[in-house]
């Protein structure tokens, strides 16, 4: 079967960078999962919805046609217009979040990603990617840091993009977003079975980046 190597962990770990430069070193493709949870959020605050909104959410998350392009940045097409820039936010990260709560959401969205397993191999990148979407994968790795450096990095990510930033504030927000992503009941963030676990902390990205390329190799 295609080989899938399966990167989960809390928001600001460092899995994008790694995931994208793994996927690079080994030549597989990449699904960013919560870029498709993002692109949801912002179908869904453009379309001026009650996030409470279960069925309508469900209804524009059936409809929406997303393309995503692959070059030195990630460009995402949300109904052909370029949503790239708004996929960073706070505010649409929250979003996410919110939307990314509902079973019924996620049932939705679980094709779309599990179509994304293609010849010569997969990295993928997201909370239940080793748990939900490809529970047989070969390769699994559960990425995570203290909630106080993902925050740090976080903020330096946002100032570099020229976003304005508040560390304070984006902590209180990592910390209600771990909150809500591992005490949800559906797929909730877990540690998937049998994955190779690893804390960023005080690691480099290119450590991490070693690590996760042995396991493959
Ligand atoms: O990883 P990222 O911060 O882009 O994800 C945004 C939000 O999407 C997360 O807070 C999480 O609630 C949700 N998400 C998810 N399952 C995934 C990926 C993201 O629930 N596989």
């Amino acid at each position: 079967s295609i080989p899938v190597l399966t990167i989960d962990g809390p928001s600001g770990a460092g899995k994008g960078t790694v995931s994208r430069a793994v996927s690079k070193i080994l030549g597989w493709h990449y699904l960013d999962s919560g870029s498709i949870y993002r692109s949801l959020a912002v179908a869904v605050l453009d379309a001026g919805l009650d996030l409470n909104d279960v069925t309508k959410i469900c209804a524009v998350a059936e409809a929406m046609s997303l393309e995503f392009e692959c070059g030195d940045e990630l460009v995402v097409r949300l109904n052909g217009g370029d949503i790239s820039g708004r996929l960073a936010t706070e505010t649409t990260g929250n979003a996410a979040s919110i939307v990314a709560a509902y079973p019924e959401v996620r049932a939705v969205l679980l094709q779309k990603q599990k179509d994304f397993q293609q010849l010569p191999g997969l990295v993928a990148d997201g909370r239940d990617m080793g748990s939900v979407v490809f529970p047989d994968a070969q390769f699994k790795v559960y990425l995570t840091a203290s909630a106080e450096e993902r925050a740090l990095r976080r903020y330096k990510q946002l100032i570099e993009k020229g976003i304005d930033a508040n560390l304070p504030q984006i902590t209180r927000e990592i910390e209600e977003r771990d909150r809500r992503d591992t005490q949800r009941a559906s797929a909730p963030l877990t540690v998937p079975e049998g994955a190779h676990f690893i804390d960023s902390s005080s690691l480099s990205i290119q450590q991490v980046i070693d690590q996760v390329v042995n396991l493959v190799e």
